[in-house]
């Protein structure tokens, strides 16, 4: 195989009470991204399509990811990456994440596969880290996963990939505004007091045994946040009336997506989904607030091929 061609999807991380650590892949959403193998070695991006993002592999997630992986696999042929970026980088669907996934996952295939799961997860960390000073899996591990993922643990690094229930659907609401990564992490508080810890850690086994049992009702009741959304859901646009209206729409909970600003809605089928859909856009309508809405089944495989040559 010289050549592979990748669609990279999207991701939520967070789902409210499972900041840092939980995560989900979407379905419809995302970047496509091709490798090839070049007799240079080391790794290129020779183009970028949708996004002012910097060529130089050094200053591009899906380059520093590449190079971690060569790092520890080196080969005398090099890689060149094309990128089409459909998501917005900064939106809090994992933007950078898809890119940093699909450049270690096109160049593992290119190799042969060598690598298995938790090793993509940790090199694509490696861009993460790039694009916010932290080498957080929280986005890459569902993009490469699919499904759910929790990150039990960073060191040594334990992640859990859990099935959707079948019926399961997202909506991401994107609007269209700048929120920096860094202005949504200094809103946050360094401690947690111990009864918000306590409804923290319990919505977070609800979710967790809402998924395994396939329980919607449990799902929904455990989408509650009390650490992070009542610091961050202020600097989000019309954040409570999304979430009331995702509510009335019939959605099982919302929050904030990523560090924001998108806010997502998980809804049990495509028809609640809609509806979801509608009526969070009817918000942003009414304010005149440019956005972008996405409703997409839960990607139970995350990255895919498209084409090999
Ligand atoms: P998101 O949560 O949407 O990934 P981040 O703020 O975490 O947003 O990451 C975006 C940052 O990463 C931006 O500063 C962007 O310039 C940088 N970046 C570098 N390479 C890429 C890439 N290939 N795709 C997206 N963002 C990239």
């Amino acid at each position: 195989m010289n050549q592979i061609k990748l669609f990279s999807p999207a991701t939520i991380a967070n789902l409210c009470c499972g900041f840092d650590v939980m995560g989900l892949c979407l379905d419809n959403i995302g970047d496509e991204v091709e490798i090839h193998k070049s007799e240079t070695p080391g790794v290129r991006i020779v183009s970028i399509a949708g996004a002012d993002l910097p060529l130089e592999a050094e200053k591009n997630v899906a380059g520093v990811a590449a190079l971690a992986l060569l790092r520890e696999w080196p080969t005398d042929f090099g890689f060149e990456i094309s990128i089409t970026k459909k998501i917005k980088a900064g939106s809090g669907i994992g933007s950078s994440a898809a890119s940093a996934a699909a450049a270690v996952f096109g160049i593992n295939e290119l190799l042969g596969r060598p690598y298995e799961g938790l090793d993509l997860i940790r090199f694509a960390m490696q861009g993460e880290k790039l694009a916010s000073g932290s080498a957080h899996a929280d986005n890459v591990a569902p993009a490469l996963l699919g499904a759910f993922t929790l990150i039990r643990s960073y060191d040594p690094l334990d992640v859990i990939r859990i099935d959707s229930p079948e019926d399961l659907y997202a909506v991401v609401i994107h609007p269209d505004i700048e929120l920096r990564t860094a202005d949504a992490r200094s809103v946050l508080k360094q401690n947690v007091s111990l009864p918000n810890a306590i409804e923290q850690w319990g919505n977070l086994g609800g979710l967790v045994a809402g998924l395994y049992t396939k329980d919607y009702g449990l799902i929904g009741r455990s989408l509650q946040d009390k650490v992070i959304e009542p610091l961050r859901g202020i600097l989000i646009p019309g954040f409570d009336k999304l979430k009331t209206v995702a509510q009335q729409a019939g959605a099982l909970g919302s929050g904030i997506s990523g560090s924001g600003p998108s806010v997502f809605a998980l809804c049990k089928g495509a028809a609640s989904a809609q509806q979801t859909a509608d009526m969070m856009s009817a918000v942003y309508g009414q304010i005149s607030l440019k956005h972008d809405v996405w409703i997409s089944s839960i990607n139970p495989k995350g990255i895919k091929i498209l084409e090999t040559n």
